[in-house]
Formats: C-alpha cells, structure tokens, sequence
C-alpha cells in the first residue's frame, strides 16, 4: 500500500466512531517519531506539510525557497521511511499526507503534481489580501464554494481526497492569520458540503492555530459539533488548532530559558509577568545584591512562553464522540522539539553533537504522537 487519500482513512474512524491525528512535519525528526508511533501502535495516522513546511523543506542557497521542489522532497522523504518501516515492523499502516492549508487552486495542483494523495484548500480566508494589521480577508460563502469546488474536481479526477473549511479560525499556524473569527454556521454546512463535493471539512468551534489558544478558561462550541456532524453528509469532520499546548512540554520550554553571562552583568529575556504581550530583555550586574534581589522577584513570575491554555484532551475527546474524525495538532510538536533541546543543553552544557539533542527532540515527539493515539482511540484500528 503505498500513501492513501485520507477519505479511506477518516471513512474508517467515521465507521469505528474515533479520531485520527493529523500531525504536521517540517523535518526528519518528525516524520520518524510520527510513523514509529503509528507502526508500534497500529494506528492510522495523516501527515501535514503546511505551505511554511513546504518552503522550509524546499529550501535553496541561491534565491527563494521553492515550494514545488519542498513538496517533491517531502513526498520522497515520506515514501523512503515509509517502505523501509513496512519491511522493518512486516505490516502496514495506512498513512496518508496532506497539504494544510492550501490558499488557492495552483498551490492544491502543485501538491497534487508532486502526488499529494490528500490536499485541504482554505476557502474561508483571502490569502491574496492583507489588510492594514496583516490580517486575511474572510471570504464570502459563495467564493468559498467556487474555490473549493474548483479543487475538487481537479483532485478528484486524480483520486485525490479534499478537505475544505467552513468558519474561520483565529490565531496564527505559519502564514494563515484571519482576519476575523467565525463559528461554522450549520445552516451552511449541508450547501457547502453538496455543492463542493469534499471529502472532510474543517470547522470552526472556537479553537485557534498556534500556542496561545485562550488566554483565560478554554472556551470551545462542542455543542455545534453533533449538529454539523449531522448536516455534513459524507464529509468528514477535522478540528484545527488542536493541540493541547501540554503543561509538561511548556514547562520544559519555560524551565530553561536563555540565559547570557557577559563581563559581570547577566542578561535574560523573556516575559516576566503575565499581563506582558512580548519578552523583554533585563538585565542585572552580579557584583550588586540589589540587583541579584530584583532577578529573583523577576523569576518568580518569569516565563518564556505566554501563560494560556490549548485544547485539553477531554474536550477532544467529547468532539471525538460528536463526529469529528481528524484533529489537527502542530504547536505541541514545536513546543515538544524546543522543550527537549533546550532542557538537553542545560543538563548537557558541554555537548555539540547536534545528533544527541535531535536524540532529545525526537523522543519528545514520539512520547506526545502516542498520548495523542491513544487519547484519540485510534489504536489497533490499521
Ligand atoms: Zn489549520
């Protein structure tokens, strides 16, 4: 079996009533965590490679990154581990990939191109625009069907499973910033779902793309769930911004943060309470007490990342039994990555073989691909 189109997937987890993590990959690390976790769990499991991702992997010395080139290399990288691991571990896992967040027609093609079995177009926001805060535009409902109906037939002609999203998402995940945030409307769902033909549908209830989901209480629409799950029809229901920013991840990031000696005077940055929006560096001469005294009052509210909250599992886990079947998680990965390598180089502090803190950040990965497995029932299910 070689990658699948997710429908075959997430028409599985709809049959068995479970959720499919759809895990985002930059990098080698990544990909290696995510399938070793899937192949040891017999688990299903769908990749992601945002547009970011795919400059990232499509980077070249000389001029701009090609995302083309990105995808291409991606999609080898995927195929290699993926063949090697079927003769390692003698069985298979469906595994499929996805392109996040396609912006327009030509992106989804150019996935498609480099045999992407899976692409999502993001018909709700404007990616063409920006407005005076850098912020996309949020499409009209009719333009979000024309886009994604246009994608549609260009993949599904080839096979190709396509997610579109109804609702718009806050927060920031690589280049995708709305404007404003909309709930799905279920009255939309059943028209969107008919007249675009899509495979899965992204919707909004309220969780956000990146670190900082709810400064305050988690707030989700979990009750908008069973009402769209029963207008989509055959598409498939996937929340985005769903990791659950782990309290263990952020306090390995926030434990060892960056600290500089330099001729007597000790700098750090960071944000060093609560109510602050960025980090600011401080800093403290050593040779004065008064000012060492002003470095402990400062640490005991010191943190590297913002205090909020992601979406705790059991709220996932309650949208898992209303219908949704892929859920979307990035963030935990790049908060575990960095977590790992910083905490390595602490306890480390004379170590620079880059292969024992990928070692550090690799771990970390695979740990957070099994809680989410298992939290999201989708053991022993290949
Ligand atoms: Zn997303």
């Amino acid at each position: 079996m070689a990658l699948i189109p997710m429908k075959e997937i997430l028409d599985a987890a709809e049959d068995g009533k479970y959720g499919v993590p759809a895990l985002n990959i930059n990098e080698m690390l990544q990909l290696q965590a995510y399938l070793n976790a899937a192949f040891e769990l017999r688990s299903p499991v769908i990749l992601q490679a945002s547009m970011g991702s795919r400059q990232f992997t499509g980077w070249l010395s000389k001029g701009n990154p090609n995302a083309n080139l990105g995808a291409a290399v991606t999609m080898g990288m995927i195929k290699t581990f993926l063949e090697q691991y079927r003769c390692e571990y003698g069985y298979d896992v469906p595994v499929s990939i996805t392109l996040d967040h396609g912006p327009n027609f030509e992106e989804c093609k150019g996935a498609i191109d480099n045999g992407f079995p899976s692409v999502m177009i993001d018909g709700s926001i404007d990616y063409s625009r920006k407005n005076e805060k850098g912020k996309n535009p949020a499409r009209s409902l009719e333009e979000n069907i024309r886009v994604t109906r246009e994608v549609v037939e260009y993949a599904h002609a080839r096979g190709v499973s396509v997610e579109g999203e109804l609702g718009t998402l806050g927060g920031i995940e690589d280049e995708t910033a709305a404007e404003t945030v909309h709930l799905t409307d279920p009255d939309e769902v059943e028209r969107f779902v008919k007249e675009t033909d899509c495979d899965a549908l992204a919707v909004a209830i309220g969780t956000s793309h990146g670190a900082y989901k709810f400064p305050g209480e988690v707030k989700l629409a979990l009750e908008l769930v069973p009402v769209i799950h029963a207008r989509a029809g055959n598409a498939r229901l996937v929340m985005h911004g769903s990791s659950s920013v782990p309290a263990d991840l952020v306090a390995m990031v926030d434990e060892f943060p960056v600290i500089r000696l330099l001729g007597g005077t000790l700098s750090i940055n960071g944000l060093f309470n609560p109510a602050m929006e960025k980090p600011e560096t401080r800093q403290y001469k050593i040779s004065d007490p008064s000012e060492m005294a002003r470095l402990g009052a400062d640490l005991a509210s010191f943190s590297c990342l913002k205090k909020s909250s992601g979406v705790p599992m059991e709220h996932i886990q309650a949208a898992i039994k209303s219908g949704v079947r892929k859920i979307n998680v990035d963030t935990d990965g790049r908060i575990g990555t960095t977590g790992a390598i910083r905490k390595f180089m602490a306890e480390n502090p004379g170590e620079f073989d880059q292969r024992k803190y990928f070692n550090a950040a690799r771990a970390a990965l695979y740990k957070m691909a099994v809680e989410k497995i298992k939290g999201f029932g989708s053991v022993g299910k290949a």
